[in-house]
């Protein structure tokens, strides 16, 4: 076993994860050498020019972590918190969520450390062509697939199709997924991590044997996963008491009008700036009494240092590790129920899997027939994690990885080491 991680090195946690989940699967030593590290990493150092003339050297990263069970995929984020490990740890937790819905993909991820709100949608576009570039020797349909994550929308994941089209000679939807429908999107990608989350969070409260109509929920990040599953809560009878973003949460334990609040926030910039309710500390939203908890912004949200005091039944992981470790036995100790991420928010990866098919057939799907099939694959993974938890009386967490670790432990067995 490692040493005790760090809670802020995203990639010792994902290793530790790993750790425990190898020494239950018993895994030897070989394979978790094989496991416990990406395949290829790439840092790039670009140049950028701004629209003052000046030239800005702008850093980022493209890590594949494992191709047994077919091409890289997992999104690229614009963050100024971007490193080589945070990217390591996401693409590690791309490898295991892909194998979790059984879908045909490896595990990738992708960052450039800047500060998306301090460019200019110009200076945007250029750093996104010139990083498409630059990691234009990994990416394209059959090897490595990139999609949107934080800070990165339609808009850029158009700039990578284009710019990597551009140096083909033709278009090449494949390469990217989460793309504007014009250029060949699918229908339901944009909601479809959000949406994922709600039938994974349904299937939870199910399985406590609580009602969505009678509980309450808070949701920290109010981006593209948070404010999806916001509003989906809202509308099946969940009252939404608090939810924030970089800025701040606000709170209201008679309910906020979400789709009110989503308006304000596409407006003004921030739900802090919604007329009602109280404003509140990110941390402290994360301490508010409630039915269900959805992290879905940063990592390591909750700590040892918080997890006492998180007055939760259910945390729902729509944040990629926003849990560490300590936090994660705090909360088991306390008979507080976590679906991991790598379940929780499958269901972006799921729907990129059918934008991707879509764009290999040549051919698109309707809109009710992608959120049909995406519920599909979101109520059997939950029931299949669910089982292998009861079975092995284990966590939610360690059952997912049991099932993800131990599809790509078959894979590499099955396909043997090259030469
Ligand atoms: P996004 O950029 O659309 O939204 C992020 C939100 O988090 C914004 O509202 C932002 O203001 C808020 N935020 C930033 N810092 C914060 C802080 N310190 N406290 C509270 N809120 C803060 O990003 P997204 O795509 O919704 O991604 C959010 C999380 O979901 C990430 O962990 C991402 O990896 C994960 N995720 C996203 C997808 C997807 O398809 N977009 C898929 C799987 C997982």
């Amino acid at each position: 076993m490692s040493e005790t991680p760090r809670h802020d090195d995203p990639f010792a946690v994902a290793q530790q994860q790993f750790d425990m989940v190898a020494e239950r699967l018993h895994l030897d030593d070989g394979m978790r050498q094989i496991l416990r590290w990406p395949c290829r990493e790439l840092t790039t150092t670009f140049p950028v020019i701004m629209d003052d003339g000046s030239t800005r050297v702008f850093t980022g990263y493209r890590v594949q972590h494992n191709l047994a069970r077919g091409p890289a995929k997992g999104g690229i984020r614009y963050s100024p918190q971007v490193t080589l490990n945070e990217v390591r740890a996401l693409a590690m937790w791309m490898t295991w969520k892909c194998a979790v819905v059984n879908i045909p993909f490896g595990g990738a991820k992708g960052g450039v450390c800047c500060d998306p709100k301090a460019l200019s949608r110009k200076e945007l576009e250029r750093l996104t062509r010139r990083f498409t570039t630059e990691i234009s020797i990994l990416i394209g349909p059959t090897s490595d697939i990139p999609a949107p994550d934080m800070y990165t929308d339609a808009q850029v994941m158009a700039w990578i199709m284009d710019t990597y089209s551009m140096h083909k000679g033709y278009s090449v939807p494949g390469v990217v997924t989460g793309k504007p429908l014009s250029v060949g999107g699918s229908h339901g990608r944009r909601e479809a991590t959000g949406r994922g989350c709600f039938f994974t969070i349904a299937n939870a409260m199910r399985h406590l044997g609580l009602d969505l109509t009678q509980a309450t929920a808070v949701v920290q990040g109010f981006g593209n996963a948070g404010s999806v599953v916001a509003r989906l809560l809202a509308e099946a009878g969940c009252k939404v008491v608090a939810v924030s973003d970089s800025q701040g949460g606000i709170y209201n334990p008679r309910g906020l009008p979400v789709a009110e609040v989503l308006a304000c926030k596409q407006d003004k910039g921030s739900v802090v700036d919604f007329p009602e309710g109280e404003r509140l500390s990110n941390a402290e939203l994360l301490e508010l009494p409630c039915t269900i908890l959805v992290p879905a912004a940063l990592e390591n949200q909750l700590t040892a240092a918080n997890a006492p005091r998180v007055r939760a039944r259910l945390v729902v992981e729509a944040a990629n590790g926003p849990t560490t470790p300590e936090a994660d036995a705090i909360f088991e100790e306390r008979g507080i129920l976590v679906v991991p991420d790598i379940l929780a928010n499958a269901g972006g990866v799921t729907v990129s899997y059918f934008e991707w098919v879509q764009n290999l057939q040549e051919f698109r799907w309707k809109e009710e027939q992608v959120n049909r099939q995406l519920k599909e694959i979101m109520d059997e993974s939950f029931a299949h994690v669910l089982a292998i938890a009861t079975r092995e009386k284990v966590s939610l967490r360690l059952a997912a990885y049991m099932l993800g670790v131990g599809r790509v432990v078959q894979a590499t067995n099955d396909r043997g080491i090259y030469p």
